[in-house]
């Protein structure tokens, strides 16, 4: 990761860390609050929940009128369509598992998307994680996708635009769609509206899928290397996971091997 400094390199190497010496390193860098890939463990640890947060879960308050309350907030995903009908759900995260994204300029970039910042247009520089494409025909096959990141749409939805060029994203769930928990942006997946034996979560992160581990296929942090075949050398295990009525007994095995 030649672009980034020392500072942005000590956050990048906290992916894998859980503990918090690194927290006087934290950097305040406008990226810091926008891609997911910053948020891990203890990095947001200072930031409020967002204010427009629909995902608490918190009853709404009382109304001025006396009407009777609300019923609990509504379901993320909207019903299954007909083509979806049966098939079980996957719920894929994007920084980091699917792309990696930065300011820095490169080369190479697959995409450059711009994005507005305070007033300030910047362009983010997107990198495809290698066989991304194969992988997301492939799940767009087998199952219902869902795109879910805890970064800003402002920035993952043109990506996704660019990224999934056959709609294999059914829907697209951003950070607001997150639960803010001890510094972390989860995804609380029984929040989907989706019976949880048929979700599958894909995400480099674990604290991300800290309310149910027993739903993830864990995914190494990708930003990189271009050897990387981390998706194709998934596709047998979703093959596998998209044929069984209950996804439990398979994850189980996967994570006592
Ligand atoms: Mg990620």
């Amino acid at each position: 990761i030649q672009s980034l400094d020392e500072k942005q390199l000590n956050v990048f190497h906290r992916f894998s860390q859980s503990n918090s010496s690194l927290k006087k390193h934290r950097s305040r860098s406008i990226f810091s609050p926008f891609f997911c890939c910053f948020r891990n463990y203890n990095d947001y640890h200072v930031e409020p929940p967002p204010a427009n947060n629909k995902t608490l879960s918190l009853p709404p308050p009382p109304e001025e009128n006396g009407s009777p309350p609300k019923p609990p907030a509504k379901f993320l995903l909207p019903e299954v369509s007909i083509t979806d009908y049966g098939k079980n759900c996957v719920v894929i995260d994007l920084d980091e598992t699917l792309v990696h994204s930065s300011f820095k300029p490169i080369s190479n970039a697959d995409f450059i998307v711009p994005v507005e910042i305070d007033g300030t247009v910047h362009q983010v520089y997107v990198l495809k994680r290698p066989h991304v494409d194969e992988f997301l025909q492939k799940m767009g096959e087998l199952f219902e996708c869902v795109l879910f990141t805890a970064s800003l749409a402002k920035y993952a939805d043109p990506v996704a635009d660019l990224l999934d060029q056959w709609g294999v994203f059914r829907a697209r769930l951003f950070r607001e769609s997150c639960v803010f928990h001890r510094g972390n942006y989860v995804k609380d997946l029984s929040r989907l509206g989706r019976e949880l034996s048929k979700v599958i979560i894909i995400d480099n992160s674990p604290a991300s899928y800290i309310f149910h581990p027993e739903n993830a296929v864990p995914v190494q942090s990708w930003f990189d290397d271009m050897t990387d075949t981390e998706l194709l050398d998934l596709i047998p295990l979703f093959e596998g996971l998209s044929k069984e009525e209950d996804v439990y007994s398979l994850l189980q095995n996967l994570r006592s091997r």
